[in-house]
Formats: C-alpha cells, structure tokens, sequence
C-alpha cells in the first residue's frame, strides 16, 4: 500500500480523518472516523513511535474500520473511530500532557463526534487527564478511573473458545484441553487463569518468560519458549499479543483446532482466513472474540454498573460466534466472511431505518 497521504485517505471508504500536527513535541494526531451509521464513532487512543506520519494514519483508519465492524457485530450503538498519536519517541510528563491536552481540544471541536479510550500505549492515568479536557472519555464522567478492560476482554476470549470447542465438539467443556496463550499481558493473564479454573491445560509463551513461567505457575499450566508457540501441539491457540500472527508462514506449522484470542488484526492478509479453513482449524475471528472491553465499556456509559450483569453480557460474544461458525458452515465459508455479513447486516438494518 502507498505511504502516500492523500492516496491513502482517497482510497478509504470511511467518514474522514482529523489530522494535527503538535510542533512542540514533533508528534502528529490523527482521529479516523469510519462509520457513524450506528452512533458517535468511539474507540481507543494508540499512542507509539511510527516509521512515518503515513504508517501511523494508516493504523488508524484501519483500527478505525476494525471498530465499525466490531460495534455493528456486537449490535452495539456507536460508530467506528480511533485516534492514533505518532510520536517520534518515549513521552512523559508535561510534554506527553500537553499532546493529549490537543487532543481533547480536538476533540471538543467535534462536539461528541468521537469517543475515546485506552488503547496500547496510552494509560488509565492519560485517560484520567484527558478527562479534566474533554467529556468524551470512556467511563471517566463524575472524575473517576477507568476501568481495566483487561479483565473483561479475556472474560470474552474465555467464552469464545468455550463456544468454539462446542462447535466442534458439542459441548463447551475445556477441562483436559490445552490451550496455548501467546502472551501473558493485560488479557494474557487473566484470560489464563480462567482457563485453569475451567480445568484447561494453559501453555504460556511470553517474550518476557519470566511472566510466562509465573503465570503458568499460577495455572498449574506449562511455559514454552516464544519462538516455539506455532510449532507447538495444543487444542487452541490463543494470540494475546502482537497482531499478523496468522500468516502464510505460520498457517502451515499450526498444530492447533482452534485459533481463538484477543490480538487485534490477527490476520496478516485476508487470505489466511481462507488457509485457516482449508486446514481444517476454526477461527474465532478477532474483532468478535475479543469485543469484551469495548462491550463493557459500552454498557457501562449506559449506566450498568453491576459486575455479574456486564460479565453475562460479555459472555454472550460466545453465543454471537456460536451462530457466526454455524452460519460459515452453512454457506461454506470463513468464520470471518460469516462476522463481517452479520456486522453489514447491523449496518443496513440501522441505516434503512434512519
Ligand atoms: P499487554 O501489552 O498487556 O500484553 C502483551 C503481552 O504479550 C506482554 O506480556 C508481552 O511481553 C507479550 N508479547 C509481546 N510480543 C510477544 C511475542 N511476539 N510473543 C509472545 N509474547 C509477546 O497487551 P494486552 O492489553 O494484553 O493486549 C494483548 C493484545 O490484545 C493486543 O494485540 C491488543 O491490541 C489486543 N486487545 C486488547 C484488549 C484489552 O482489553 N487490553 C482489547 C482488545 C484487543
């Protein structure tokens, strides 16, 4: 794809882009807006070091697009958006305050036309004090923190593979499966511990093996060493890390049933969703098993509060994927061409009511 500007942006179908340029810390602010169609576009704030302005627009028209269809598979009421700050290095303190004090100017410009979150790089403290800028912050009004989406993100993961494992094998029971979890993080982690709980046999692979190996000892599950996680025999295999991980390369070594985890952008290209089905492994695809956050976020701007309401919402993302393989099977398609009809549908259900 080019790294042209303008190409990029004439190439995209979505809404449109604000783009800032902050001189004082050399950084540039995008805020994509993608679809509107079912309410405000919302989504979280990435914050990172790019190899160019362009690469960092164009992660987040496609983080942005990503939300869309991750709001419209879920039926929830908001619109697909993403803010991207490329910054050319590690930013603290005042300088990192004053990048996001732009942003919420920005984004008081718009007038409640985006909502934003935590997203990699950025902190419950940053959406804290970009909260005393703008109202439209996620979960922050009468002043206090976010939530951890973490937690509810891997509550969904969890439900997902249970759902996956009952379509392949009847019923949701994980006790003796295993299931390797490709990072230990923010979702990693807990989604590994409710996967011991159920009786799973966790395999944990981390760039940092120390945190590997103390969350599979907090499992009762195994390590393996980072490099080895394609290769590796499991029932399911679970990407919580880094994006790209299905690809032409590892599609061939997998010796999983399964793919199922939180990692956005899972597929390196379209077409691994076709070489995951040809190899006879089910996909959960990612921007439906990993919804949990963004869901409960969702309900609670709604005023839900109550933590064993917002976990069976969440937990329905396993009933949402159970109908999504059933209706791949039947059109003998991907479990990906499957979520993206039902999110279209959303879409046009909304849009010829309007
Ligand atoms: P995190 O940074 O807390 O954890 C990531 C973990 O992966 C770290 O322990 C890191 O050491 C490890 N890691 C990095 N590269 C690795 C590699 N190549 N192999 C093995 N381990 C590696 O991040 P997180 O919040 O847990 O998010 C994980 C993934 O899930 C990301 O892709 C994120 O975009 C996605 N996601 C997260 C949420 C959420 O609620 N946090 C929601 C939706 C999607």
């Amino acid at each position: 794809m080019s790294d042209d500007l303008q190409s990029l942006i004439d190439e995209w179908d979505g809404l449109g882009v604000v783009v800032s340029r902050h001189r004082e810390t050399g950084s540039w602010i995008f805020i994509a807006l993608h679809d509107a169609t079912l309410g405000r576009p919302t989504g979280g704030c990435r914050l990172r070091t790019y190899r160019s302005p362009a690469a960092g627009l164009r992660d987040a028209m496609r983080l942005a697009e990503g939300m869309t269809y991750k709001w419209a598979a879920m039926d929830f009421r908001y619109g697909g958006g993403k803010s991207v700050l490329a910054v050319p290095g590690p930013l603290e303190g005042g300088p990192r305050r004053s990048l996001l004090t732009r942003l919420g100017h920005l984004m008081n410009a718009l007038n409640g036309g985006y909502g934003v979150g935590e997203d990699l790089g950025t902190t419950p403290e940053d959406m804290a004090f970009l909260a005393t800028v703008t109202p439209w912050v996620a979960c922050t009004s009468g002043g206090g923190r976010a939530p951890d989406p973490g937690p509810f993100t891997a509550e969904g993961v969890h439900a997902g593979i249970e759902a996956a494992v009952a379509h392949l094998e009847g019923a949701p029971d994980l006790a003796g499966k295993s299931v390797l979890v490709q990072g230990v993080g923010d979702v990693g982690h807990p989604l590994a511990r409710l996967l011991g709980e159920s009786g799973a046999r966790v395999i944990a692979a981390d760039i940092d093996a120390g945190r590997a190996r103390a969350v599979a000892r907090e499992c009762g599950g195994t390590t393996v060493d980072a490099r080895e996680a394609y290769r590796t025999e499991c029932d399911v295999y679970a990407p919580c890390a880094i994006g790209a991980t299905v690809n032409a390369r590892t599609v061939p070594v997998l010796r999983c049933r399964i793919v199922a985890g939180s990692a956005n952008n899972q597929l390196e290209v379209p077409e691994d969703a076709e070489r995951l089905r040809r190899r006879g492994i089910l996909y959960a695809p990612d921007y439906v098993v990993n919804g949990g956050g963004a869901m409960a976020f969702g309900l609670m701007e709604q005023g839900i509060g109550d933590p064993a309401q917002l976990r069976a919402r969440v937990r329905s993302i396993g009933k949402s994927l159970e109908e999504i393989f059933r209706e791949a099977e039947a059109d003998g398609s991907s479990p990906v061409a499957a979520a993206h009809k039902r999110a279209l549908r959303a879409l046009r259900r909304e849009a010829s009511a309007q």
